[in-house]
């Protein structure tokens, strides 16, 4: 027998379980959910347009400043499906137009938690249906934070906001127009961003640790994406031509801005990170952590609902019988506070791996 007909004895054919999950989750295609929050004019529209080259908002209404003063935060979903070399990909871009334009931004805070809240009880509860084979999955996967140029750090309409939202979302901060701002104060503003962040413990999203058996090119861009957050960026609808090449950028009376140059912006940094190497991250870590403390909590409230109707039960009928037994509902309770410390011991588990790589996420875990 040939070293060939060995070899092909000896197989057994696991090896190509990952072409089935490739294969079957090209088919099934990716759902992927972006939230926008920052006040109107940041420049929110024109770079998810320039990330995703669309057009999202061609038929957009601007209002006008009376609706502004007057208008409460309104949360505006597009969806559209892309599809590159194959795979498909259902993106939805979830748009707060009123943010931060209202008088009072408490309206703001509360209805963007809100949102993000509602996809998580929604998936919660088709979790729990009967027919899981077509769930959709609306969470927020990621919520791009913007910050204007002309500010000197963090206001307190951020930090507010972002303390409503950093333990159900992974928060990645953007500072908007960055064309407006010099190399300087860039970094200036970077670095008071940074220290705000953790004065005021406000988790955004951490970059996960670079696996020690990648490629060193990998590697390196995995520091420069991490050395970039915040990510300045700049965006335009316009192409223009320069040097032959057509590229999005912004004309100006001494020169073109060209969004995709490394030195111009972080633009295409932010593009990277968000399409082409941590979306599943961000989509794991929704899962994981955003979500399993979500579910947690929910668990628990149920599971103190039944005890309250138990003990209420009880009591109406020990005026009537005193030898009635509920078996069936105590042993209903023992399984769903069963269920909750298995999930509790699940979540410290993960809050150890989490702290063992580089402290990531650890105190998002609010268990
Ligand atoms: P939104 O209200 O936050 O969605 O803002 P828009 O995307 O509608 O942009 C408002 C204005 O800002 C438009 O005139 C854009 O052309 C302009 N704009 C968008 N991105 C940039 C940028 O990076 N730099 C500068 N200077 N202007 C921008």
């Amino acid at each position: 027998m040939n070293e060939r007909e060995r070899g092909e004895r000896d197989y057994i054919g696991f090896a190509t379980l990952p072409e089935q999950v490739h294969r079957k989750s090209v088919k099934r295609g990716f759902d992927f959910t972006l939230m926008v929050v920052g006040e109107s004019g940041l420049g929110k529209s024109t770079l998810i347009n320039s990330l995703f080259l669309g057009d999202l908002y061609k038929n957009r209404k601007i209002s006008d400043v009376q609706d502004r003063i007057e208008k409460t935060t309104t949360i505006e979903k597009k969806t559209m499906e892309i599809e590159e070399r194959g795979v498909k990909l259902r993106l939805t871009i979830v748009d707060t137009p009123g943010f931060g334009d209202a008088i009072n931004c408490e309206d703001s805070w509360r209805v963007c938690s809100a949102y993000v809240d509602e996809q998580f009880r929604q998936y919660f509860t088709d979790e729990s249906g009967l027919n899981r084979r077509h769930m959709q999955d609306n969470r927020v996967h990621c919520c791009l934070y913007f910050v204007p140029p002309w500010a000197h750090s963090l206001r307190q309409v951020d930090l507010e906001m972002m303390r409503r939202l950093h333990r159900k979302v992974n928060i990645v901060v953007v500072i908007a127009k960055a064309d407006s701002l010099t190399a300087a104060e860039v970094k200036r503003l970077k670095t008071r961003i940074l220290n705000d962040l953790e004065e005021h413990q406000i988790q955004v999203y951490q970059f996960p640790e670079c696996d020690s058996d990648e490629d060193e090119e990998f590697k390196q861009q995995d520091r420069e994406l991490k050395a970039a957050a915040p990510f300045a960026v700049v965006s335009s609808d316009t192409v223009l031509e320069v040097g032959g090449k057509r590229v999005r950028g912004r004309q100006y009376p001494w020169g073109i801005v060209d969004v995709e140059n490394p030195r111009h912006s972080d633009f295409t940094k932010l593009r990277t990170m968000l399409i082409s190497t941590h979306m599943q991250d961000l989509k794991d870590v929704t899962q994981d952590v955003h979500y399993e403390n979500f579910r947690a909590q929910c668990i628990s409230q149920i599971s103190q609902h039944a005890m309250r109707e138990r003990g209420k039960l009880k009591r109406d009928s020990m005026g009537n019988n005193t030898d009635v037994v509920f078996t069936d509902t105590d042993r209903l309770l023992l399984q769903k506070d069963e269920e909750i410390r298995r999930m509790q011991d699940m979540l410290t588990q993960m809050q150890e791996k989490l702290k063992a790589s580089d402290k990531k996420h650890d105190s998002i875990i609010d268990v």
